[in-house]
Order: C-alpha cells, then structure tokens, then sequence
C-alpha cells in the first residue's frame, strides 16, 4: 500500500493498476522482497514546484504554477514530456511521471522517468505570450535539469515552437547547446521522425497484436479503426493506419468528436492534413465540420467520444487524446461493435473500470473472438524511445536518416511486445488459447527492470 498520501486520484489510480497486476501474477510468490521495492519506486526522488511570472500582451502580471517530477533515476537520466494544460497539478503529473518509469524501461534505452509541466493554457494565446512564459518557466526549470540529469520533451500543449522557446532559454542562460530537451527542430539536433514517432510506433505496436492474434493472417488491411483525440499522437496514428491499409472512422478533441458517416470510407490524408492545420492554430475541429467537404462526410457530436457514436463495425480502437478517456460503459460499446483490439495512444487512456471490462473478455473468449488490450506504456512508448535515440545522436553528434530512425522504433516497439507478452507466459498463466495479459506482462517486465536496478544501487534491499 502507498502510505501517508494526500488526494491524489489519478496517481492512486497508476499505482493500483501496477501493484493489482504484480499482486494478482506469481512475481510476488517468486520474488516476494520485490514488494519493498514497490513501496521505494512508489515515491518519488525528487518534486520541484515552482512559480512562474510572466507579461501578457496587455502588460499585466499572469502568474502560473510549474512542475518537474523526478520520479525515478535508476536506467537514465529523468525522461519525460512537459505538459501545459489548465488542468495539469501534481497528481496528474505523479501519475504520468510513474507510468514513464516502467515506459522507459520497456523501451530497452537508458532513460529513468520523470514528467512535468504547467497550469498555464496555451489555447487563445499570441506567439509572444507563449514565448515569454516559455522563457520564464524555463529560467527556473533550466537548474534543475541537463543532458546527464533530466531530459524533458513535449506532452499535450507542448509542440516543437515550446521546445524551440524552453531550449532558447536554457541555452542563454546555461551557456551551453547539449541535448537538455528532445523534440527539437530537424536543424537544431531534432531527430527525424520524432513528431510522428508516438502514433507511428502506436500503430507498429497493434500490427503485432493483430498479427499474433490472427496467427499472422490479418493485418491492418481492412480494418475500420476508431481514433480519439486529434494532437499529435492522433494525427501521426490516424496516417499509418492509412498507409498501412486500415480506415480511420473517427477523430475527436476537446470540445467534441467528427465521425464518419456510414459504414464505408475513411478520414483521408489531406483532411487528416487539414486538421492537423487548425490545430497548429489550436483551433478546434468544430471549425472544419461545418465547411461543406467535411460536413457531407462526417458528424460532428459536440461534447462527445467516438467510442459510442460509430456507424458499424470497430476493429481496432486508438485512445489517443488524454487520461480516463474510455469509461466501461464505453469498453463494453467497443466490444459490442466487433472490437478486438484496444491499445492506448494516450496515457492512461482507459479507467480501471474499462480495463477490467478488457481483461474480463480477454479471459473469457479463447480463439477468435479474443479481445486485445495494450496499455499506453507499452502501446505508447515509440515516442520516447526516439526521445533516447535523439539523445543518443546528440551525444554523438551525428544525424541518422529517417530509415535509420523508423527501422530503430520498429525494432523497439516489437521488442516490447515480445518483452510483454514473454513476461506474461513467464508470471500470470492464462487458460488454454487464451491471449496472455499485455498489460500484466508489460507491468512486470519493466517494474523487475527497474527494481533489480534500484537493488544494485542500494535503493532497498
Ligand atoms: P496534443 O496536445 O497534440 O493533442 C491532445 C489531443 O487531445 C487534442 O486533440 C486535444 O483536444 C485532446 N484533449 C486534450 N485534453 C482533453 C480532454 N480533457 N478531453 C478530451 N480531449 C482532450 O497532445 P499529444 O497528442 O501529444 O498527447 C495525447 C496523449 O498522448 C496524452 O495522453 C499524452 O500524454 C500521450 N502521449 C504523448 C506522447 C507524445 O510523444 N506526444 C508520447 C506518449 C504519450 P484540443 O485540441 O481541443 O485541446
């Protein structure tokens, strides 16, 4: 049990779900000096908070509250995204930071897991606005962080102009170019294909899935794929669904979701182009469902999630917006509309209401009709492991190809499904031809990484 905790649902919910998965395999059984080190890798090593005080265009004082949680330093350096949204404090940000630790380990890389950000709301907001509270939230954060210390990259609300700012300012303040945040621009010592390399890894992870589950006979040829969400994450999954053969049948943001009608079709590339074009703006897609290309094809729900509202059959469905955002109710939905597989864009992406609808289908249909659940630190991890690989070209100085970059995630989002799926065989024994547990396979694998690591240092023993 987490001890002496203040309210702080979302990160209560993160370790649940963790120490649930450990408790109910035969880890505990094998290796039961393990649940001290759950307790250690509960806390985390260190939580900066800070205030940040910048000029609006009006010339008045806007006043912020700013965030780095440095959870766990025991495979690297701190990793992790900054997010920028007016609901981020620091259980959200505890939750994300301890999902990153087990996230990074999956990856393989040598990255520890931190995460931070701020309350302040990019939306609505002019160039200079969001350039002077970048630079002012990163004259504080820039002590606290480096290339050998912690590395922070984007998150929601954070694109590469952010990073652009934040690395401007530590440089001038630090007086040093190193490799202290990862998402930067191509000319800057960004690695190529790191914008795409959360949704592209997403969907290279679910190949797998469906590849295994089918024996290798289906693929994503022919697969009617609900998305949520419309950022970053969303928009690059959406693409390689598409290229791979698959129809996107839904997008979504904040304010409402644009579903296809009917049951033929897809989002193409350019409407997916055009969105990704607003959002640049941050706009909402609100505006392009009423321009008439877009309103013959799609409805547009105001307030609403795809998951309900799809016309016909779902195959694959792509949480990929923000946390808690497939309730059971919706878990059930999906499984009623024919979906198999369900792996997270997002963090957290399912409340533990709709994992345990998941995880019950997946127990209770051998064979075909087996339901499919990744979580999003396996399903997700592509990003940040190009995170490491934009680390490890700064350090060397060189600049791969976008071949050498795609074939590296390739190569990292099938070893963590091999890693996930071996753990589970190896701890948590399903039925026969029942589909092993990703989520208890993927916990496992990167909790006992990190633990043996902490051991060795002396963190617990
Ligand atoms: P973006 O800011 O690019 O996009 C976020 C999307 O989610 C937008 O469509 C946004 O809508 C929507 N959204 C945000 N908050 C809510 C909410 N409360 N309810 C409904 N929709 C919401 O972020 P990313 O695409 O980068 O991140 C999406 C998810 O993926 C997050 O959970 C993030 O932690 C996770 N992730 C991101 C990685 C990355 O590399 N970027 C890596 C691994 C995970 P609107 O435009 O209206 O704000």
């Amino acid at each position: 049990m987490i001890q002496n905790l203040p309210f702080e649902p979302e990160f209560e919910q993160a370790y649940k779900e963790l120490a649930s998965t450990l408790e109910n395999s035969t880890l505990f059984e094998k290796k039961p000096e393990y649940r001290k080190a759950l307790q250690v890798v509960s806390v985390p090593e260190r939580i900066i908070q800070f205030r940040v005080v910048w000029e609006d265009d009006q010339g008045q004082v806007q006043i912020n509250r700013g965030y780095r949680v440095q959870f766990n330093s025991a495979l690297g350096p701190y990793k992790g995204g900054l997010r920028f949204h007016p609901t981020v404090n620091l259980s959200i940000l505890k939750f994300l930071g301890f999902e990153q630790i087990f996230k990074n380990a999956l990856t393989g890389l040598n990255m520890g897991g931190g995460k931070g950000g701020s309350d302040f709301d990019p939306k609505g907001k002019s160039d200079s606005e969001i350039r002077r509270f970048c630079v002012s939230f990163m004259t504080e954060l820039c002590k606290h962080i480096g290339a050998d210390t912690d590395v922070p990259a984007g998150d929601i609300g954070v694109t590469g102009r952010e990073v652009g700012f934040m690395f401007g300012q530590y440089k001038k303040i630090r007086n040093q170019w190193e490799g202290v945040l990862t998402g930067k621009g191509g000319s800057w010592g960004g690695s190529l294909i790191r914008p795409e390399a959360t949704g592209y890894g997403l969907v290279y992870y679910v190949d797998h899935m469906i590849k295994y589950a089918s024996g290798g006979k289906e693929s994503f040829a022919g697969k009617r794929v609900a998305v949520s969400g419309s950022g970053n994450v969303a928009q690059y999954a959406a693409l390689k669904v598409i290229e791979l053969g698959g129809s996107v049948v839904s997008l979504s943001d904040s304010q409402g979701a644009l579903i296809l009608n009917g049951e033929e079709g897809s989002f193409t590339v350019e409407e997916i182009n055009a969105i990704a074009a607003i959002k640049v703006e941050r706009k909402q897609i609100s505006e392009l469902a009423t321009v008439a290309t877009f309103s013959s094809k799609f409805k547009y729900i105001p307030g609403a999630r795809p998951w309900t509202n799809i016309t016909g059959r779902i195959d694959v469905a792509l949480p990929s917006a923000t946390q808690n955002e497939v309730s059971g109710d919706e878990a059930k939905a999906l499984i009623a509309a024919g979906c198999k597989f369900i792996a997270e864009g997002s963090n957290m992406g399912s409340t533990q209401d709709a994992i345990d609808v998941f995880e019950a289908h997946r127990t209770a249909n051998p064979g075909p009709a087996a339901i499919w659940y990744a979580p999003g630190k396996a399903a997700n991890a592509g990003g940040v492991a190009v995170s490491g690989l934009e680390m490890a070209q700064n350090s060397a100085r060189v600049n791969w190809s976008r071949e050498e970059v795609d074939s590296r995630l390739k190569k990292i989002m099938e070893d963590c499904f091999n890693n996930g799926l071996a753990t589970a065989k190896e701890y948590v024994t399903p039925a026969e031809g029942v589909l092993p547990s990703l989520v208890a396979g993927s916990n496992i694998a990167g909790f006992t990484k990190v633990a043996e690591a902490m051991k060795e240092h002396g963190d617990w023993w």
